[in-house]
């Protein structure tokens, strides 16, 4: 099948690498044009425009940052919309407002488009394996018709309910990835103060209740002192602003999440934004003296 990519950063280039190694066609799009000639590299063809992309094939996926993006390469000038036909297939990927899913999906219908919210979780290891976890929202059929695509990037792909329910998933998976960092953070700062060395600690608990796959991910990250991203801080603050937005829209408490989106503020004021979430390990440091790696 021809499929079309749009959004090559971090996660996108492994997802669409993964789509040429199963022997679909690839073309792509991205405003970073050092980003579309690495994946030319591999195998895709070059467009000049999200509106290029959809005039060539019947299924386009966007891997972007957040909403205002998506909104733009779909609905936006030069857009998937300008160059779609009916019955094209948008399956957006990327992590945004379960709202704005809703409202895309709302104009792309108008249009004879059919579009599903299927964010992913596992970062960029995951994104190259092609064993990401992927939550969808919309249409059912529309589901079955394009799973065996997204499990080319993914081991798992659960339909969770209609158009916005991939996002809802999400915001869950972030707030619970954020607060556990934050934890392990805390935890492992407090053992290295106490002397005792974080190496061990995470030898000792990973196989007990405390074990994660966070803490699996980014206690050796916090060990080498190695915040290279992975999954940025910006990116996370702006998940965590979706989050809040939802959870003020019907109501339900966040008191934690408040409370670790401001410690990521913090970092991404000392100029830590484009650093790894694993980072909040710094925030850490920055009110003991203390790090926990060497
Ligand atoms: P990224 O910043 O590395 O990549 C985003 C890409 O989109 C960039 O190449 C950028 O140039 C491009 N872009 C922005 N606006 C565009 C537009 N209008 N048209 C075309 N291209 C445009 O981000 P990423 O880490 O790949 O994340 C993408 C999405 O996946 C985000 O929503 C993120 O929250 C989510 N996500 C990321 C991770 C991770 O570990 N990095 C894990 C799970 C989910």
């Amino acid at each position: 099948m021809k499929i079309g990519f749009i959004g090559l950063g971090i996660m996108g280039r492994p997802m669409a690498r993964n789509l040429l190694k199963a022997g679909h066609e690839v073309v792509c799009y991205d405003v970073n044009k050092a980003n579309v000639d690495d994946l030319v590299k591999s195998g895709a063809t070059a467009a000049v425009s999200s509106a290029d992309v959809a005039r060539q094939v019947p299924l386009v996926i966007t891997m972007l940052p957040n909403s205002p993006h998506v909104k733009s390469a779909v609905l936006g000038e030069k857009g998937v919309l300008e160059g779609a036909k009916e019955g094209l297939i948008i399956v957006d990927m990327s992590s945004i407002a379960p709202l704005a899913s809703q409202e895309i999906e709302k104009a792309c219908a108008a249009k004879g488009v059919r579009m599903l919210d299927a964010p992913v979780s596992g970062g960029e290891p995951k994104a190259i394996d092609g064993t990401l976890a992927i939550m969808v929202g919309g249409d059912k059929d529309l589901f079955e018709e394009v799973k065996d695509v997204l499990l080319k990037m993914g081991s798992s792909a659960v339909h969770c309910g209609p158009i916005g329910a991939g996002n809802t998933t999400k915001l869950a998976n972030q707030v619970i990835v954020a607060l556990n960092i934050a934890a392990v953070s805390e935890a492992f700062t407090l053992v290295r103060m106490a002397g005792v060395d974080p190496t061990l600690v995470f030898d000792a608990i990973k196989g007990g209740l405390a074990g994660s796959t966070v803490l699996n991910a980014k206690a050796p990250m916090m060990i080498e002192s190695n915040f290279a991203p992975g999954f940025k801080i910006d990116l996370h603050i702006k998940d965590l602003d979706n989050v809040l937005d939802t959870g003020h829209g019907v109501g339900s408490p966040l008191p934690l999440t408040s409370l670790v989106r401001e410690m990521m503020s913090t970092l991404r004021a000392d100029g830590f934004g484009q650093d790894d979430h694993s980072a909040l390990a710094r925030y850490y440091a920055k009110l003991s003296g203390t790090k926990i790696g060497k």
